[in-house]
Order: C-alpha cells, then structure tokens, then sequence
C-alpha cells in the first residue's frame, strides 16, 4: 500500500516490513516522549552574503537528542511525524523554540537577523498567519527576525488560497524564500504569481558545480530567473571554493553550505554574530595579492 515507507525496494519483505513497521511505532512514541522531555532542539545554519562575506540571518534545523541513539537529523523522523500527525505539534515546537531565540538575541542587544523555517504543506493552511501573529505578539518581535521556506510543491495547491496565506504572511513583515528549487514540480508560471522574495537552488544542482555542465547550467538559469523576476538567490550546499567562484561569477547573492559553516547550535550562532564571522573571500581577484 502506498504511504507504507519510502524504501520502495525493502516493502517486498515482510520481516523488513514488520521491522519498520515497528521502528515506525517506536519513533512515533519516543517522539510524544521528545516533546515531554525536551529533547527536541534546533541548529542553525548562517546564510552568507557572497559578495560582503556578511552573515546575513539562518535557517533553523531540528533535531533530536534521542535519549539512546544519540543526535537524530529530520530525515529520520520528520517523515514519520508527518504521516502519524505529530508534525503538527513539532511545527508549533519549532515556531516558539525560534521566537524565543529570537527574543533572547533581541534581548541580548542583536540587531535584526532574519531566521528561516522549513514549513511543510500540511501547516500551510490558513491558520498559519495566525500562528506567526500571535507567536510574534506573545515573544514581541518584528516579522523582520522572521522567514519561512516552503517547498514548489506548496505552490501547486489551490492557487488562490495560498496567494492569500503568503500574502498575509508578507504583511506581518516575514520574507518567503521557495526551497530546494528546481527540484519539484512546478511550472515556471508559478513564480510571477506568489509574493516569493528568495529562490534558493537545491543542494543537488549545487554539488555537481563545477564539473557537472548541466547543473551549471540550471543554476546559472535560475540564478538568472530570479534576477529577472526580482527575487534575491540562495544557493544551498555550497562546499568548495569553486562553486562559490562559479555561483558568484553567476550573480548568485547568497549561500549556505559547510564552506562557511555547517549548522551548529543557537550559542554557537551567537558567538558568530558578535565575532563578526565573515566569509572569506580569498579567491577574489581584488584580494588576490593583500597580506
Ligand atoms: P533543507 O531545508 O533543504 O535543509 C538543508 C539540509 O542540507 C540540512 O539538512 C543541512 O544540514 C544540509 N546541508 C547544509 N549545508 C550543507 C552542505 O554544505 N553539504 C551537505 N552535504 N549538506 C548540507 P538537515 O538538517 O538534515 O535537514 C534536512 C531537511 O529536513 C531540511 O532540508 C528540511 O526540509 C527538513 N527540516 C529541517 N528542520 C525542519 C523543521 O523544523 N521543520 C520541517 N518541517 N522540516 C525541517
Ligand atoms: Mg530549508
Ligand atoms: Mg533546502
Ligand atoms: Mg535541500
């Protein structure tokens, strides 16, 4: 039956079966325990200006310290929690673990820094607005230490409705950035339609940069889509200084990826913000010769 597990090749055996049926069961629970227990928690992962080396806000990352196999990545039970429901209540985690973050930077005397959230589609409803609002009045910040990142696929349902929830969402000052771009299945028509602010092109164009012609291709396509449309481009999964020279080259604005930083906890950020952490921007060709 569909839905079953996403290892299409295992759901032939029924003992792999059972096993993840069972795995799933036990994550399901343990993941109820997580939220009782506090043992959910975020990461961050700068976003760099690639021409000013400036850190220019985050995306907030989940994950779990698991009380017996150590720290787990979404992959291993974001999925699950959407198929049982609990993605409603870890999404709600999410928005109020990042506010009250948020808050202690602002707190702390930080200027604005706009921290990004992974929305999935099943929150991207009506009442989200909502929620961003009454987070913001209960932890007193402004829509600019806000963003949401939603996926292609968002795009495809009911068009005028979620016109309608982006639009509201814009107004309370957040920006919307449309992740892993490229990847889904959208038509280019979309994106004239939806207030979107950022595109930001996928890990798996990003990797292939510099030997792979094609995905030099596609990116150096959206980077140029995005130009002409006026949306700001990310690119995500950035590791080496040539796709950095070659995104750059492109007129790519910003990136994210091991070669600044890997995502790392909220503390950590922080001492970034105020070390005034930059990218170097070694091979450039003005700084080429300076000591
Ligand atoms: P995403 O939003 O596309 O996030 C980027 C993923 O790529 C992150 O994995 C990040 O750690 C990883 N990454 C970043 N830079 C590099 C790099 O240079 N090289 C490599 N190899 N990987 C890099 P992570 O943290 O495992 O998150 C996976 C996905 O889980 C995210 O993909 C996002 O879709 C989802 N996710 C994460 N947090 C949340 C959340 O709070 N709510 C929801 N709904 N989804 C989340
Ligand atoms: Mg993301
Ligand atoms: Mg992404
Ligand atoms: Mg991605």
């Amino acid at each position: 039956q569909g839905g079953e597990n996403n290892e299409g090749g295992y759901a032939y055996y029924s003992e792999e079966m059972s096993r993840n049926k069972l795995d799933l069961l036990r994550i399901e629970t343990g993941l109820m325990h997580a939220f009782e227990y506090d043992e959910l928690l975020l990461y961050y992962q700068p976003k760099v200006d690639m021409h000013t080396g400036i850190v220019t806000g985050a995306e907030a990352l989940v994950r779990w310290q698991h009380p017996e196999r150590g720290l787990l990545l979404p992959g291993e039970f974001i999925p699950i929690a959407e198929e049982t429901g609990l993605i409603v209540q870890l999404s709600d985690w999410v928005l109020n673990a990042v506010c009250t973050q948020a808050r202690a930077w602002k707190e702390a005397g930080l200027p604005p820094v706009r921290i990004a959230l992974n929305i999935t589609a099943r929150e991207f409803t009506r009442s989200l607005p909502d929620r961003v609002r009454a987070a913001m009045s209960r932890y007193q910040l402004d829509g600019e230490w806000l963003e949401l990142e939603i996926t292609e696929s968002m795009l495809m349902h009911g068009t005028d409705r979620v016109i309608a929830i982006m639009e509201m969402v814009c107004n309370l000052g957040l920006t919307i950035s449309l992740d892993d771009f490229g990847t889904g299945y959208s038509s280019l028509s979309y994106l004239k339609r939806f207030p979107i602010n950022t595109l930001k092109i996928d890990r798996s164009f990003t990797m292939g940069i510099p030997e792979d012609t094609n995905d030099c291709a596609i990116a150096s396509a959206i980077i140029g889509i995005a130009k002409q449309l006026r949306h700001k481009v990310i690119a995500e999964g950035v590791e080496s200084e040539q796709q950095l020279q070659f995104l750059k080259d492109a007129g790519c604005d910003e990136l994210q990826g091991y070669l600044f930083s890997p995502p790392v906890p909220a503390q950590k950020f922080h001492e970034m913000l105020m070390s005034g952490k930059r990218l170097e921007l070694s091979s450039d060709k003005n700084a080429g010769g300076v000591a």
